[in-house]
């Protein structure tokens, strides 16, 4: 079941809205078994969203715009993207038959991300300059065309987004103290905060999560105040100076009495590798900064050590693998048998 079947009641769905699905959401809720504890933290969980199918949240607000654009009588869908967005726009449109059209700043997307675009069998522009370039390009595009923009500037990706806040609170009976989670172009944050107070106006859950996002220092005009000309990070995914909902993050930020702070590259690489040598879970670099910036929270007494903290992991590690392999020692090589082999593993 898909999140449409699954939360149609508090999605904007009438009788003609098409059951669009790739059984998207229902993701695992992860708890921490080494970090939490290591931390000294009582509570730590992982809502391991690259195991959505294609392998990031987006798919859980884009089946919702897409299913709103075929009720709407769409044909082609456009969106700028850093990479996860146009990928899972590409599948749903293959998924629908529908033509896509993905305005990505050249060189500057994940391999993996554009191969999964380019199998869905989208059309791939690449342009010079950064994504809000491309997303001012694809705005002016929708304008003016009959196409459908899906990325979250449109209202429905947000909706969608949010049934990740009410999965949480279904699993856990209440919305966590905490829920850190990365941030770029804003959307995710800004949804995240719209799906717990839904829930909380009809009494699901008791309380409401102080709000706690991270940027990448590169890339941080929220935390800065202005916007940022120049992005860079190795966070592809976060790598944008001038999120299409900077006000959606803020007012999730004040509302709930959290924060917004931004980690290094190399906090972000580090924080990749204790994720997966220390619980076994894979996530690309946007997706560990929350982790970064938890690690020094606590380590700085910000965060009280019996609240629970639930991070989202928003895309996979197998999305942009180059980044961490620079991180790790390469295999070893072995020429010989197996008592070579003990001594080179010091056995
Ligand atoms: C899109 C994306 C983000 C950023 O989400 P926003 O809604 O743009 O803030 C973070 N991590 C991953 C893996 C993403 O694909």
């Amino acid at each position: 079941m898909g999140v449409i079947a699954r939360y149609r009641e508090h999605l904007p769905i009438t009788e003609r809205t098409p059951l669009v699905d790739l059984n998207e959401g229902s993701t695992p809720l992860v708890e921490s078994r080494n970090l939490g504890p290591a931390l000294g933290l009582k509570r730590l969980l992982f809502k391991y969203e690259g195991l959505n199918p294609t392998g990031s949240f987006k798919d859980r607000g884009m089946v919702v715009a897409v299913a709103k654009a075929v009720e709407e009588g769409a044909k082609v869908l456009v969106c700028a993207s850093t990479g996860n967005t146009s990928a899972s726009a590409a599948a749903y449109a293959a998924r629908m038959r529908m033509r896509a059209i993905v305005v990505i700043p050249a060189g500057q997307i994940a391999l993996n991300k554009l191969s999964q675009a380019l199998l869905y069998g989208a059309k791939v522009v690449q342009i010079k300059g950064n994504f809000d370039a491309a997303l001012q390009t694809v705005r002016e595009l929708a304008d003016r065309y009959p196409v459908a923009l899906v990325n979250s500037v449109n209202p429905y990706r947000i909706e969608g987004q949010k049934t990740a806040a009410f999965e949480i609170v279904d699993a856990l009976g209440d919305a966590p103290d905490y829920l850190v989670l990365p941030v770029g172009n804003a959307g995710n944050i800004t949804a995240y905060w719209k799906g717990f107070r839904e829930y909380h106006e009809l009494g699901r859950c008791r309380i409401l999560p102080r709000m706690v996002g991270a940027q990448a220092e590169g890339a941080a005009p929220i935390v800065l105040g202005h916007v940022v000309e120049d992005p860079r990070t190795v966070a592809t995914a976060i790598k944008i100076g001038n999120p299409a909902s900077w006000e959606g993050a803020t007012s999730a930020r004040d509302e709930s009495g959290g924060l917004i702070e931004a980690v290094s590259d190399t906090e972000i690489l580090q924080a990749q590798i204790a994720l997966a040598s220390g619980e076994g879970l894979f996530a690309e670099p946007a997706s560990v900064a929350p982790l970064a910036l938890l690690t020094r929270l606590v380590r700085d007494g910000r965060i009280e050590r019996d609240s629970t903290t639930v991070i989202v992991l928003t895309g996979s590690g197998l999305k942009d693998p180059d980044a961490a392999l620079a991180n790790v020692e390469p295999p070893v090589e072995l020429d010989g048998d197996a008592r070579t082999l003990a001594k080179i593993l010091k056995l």
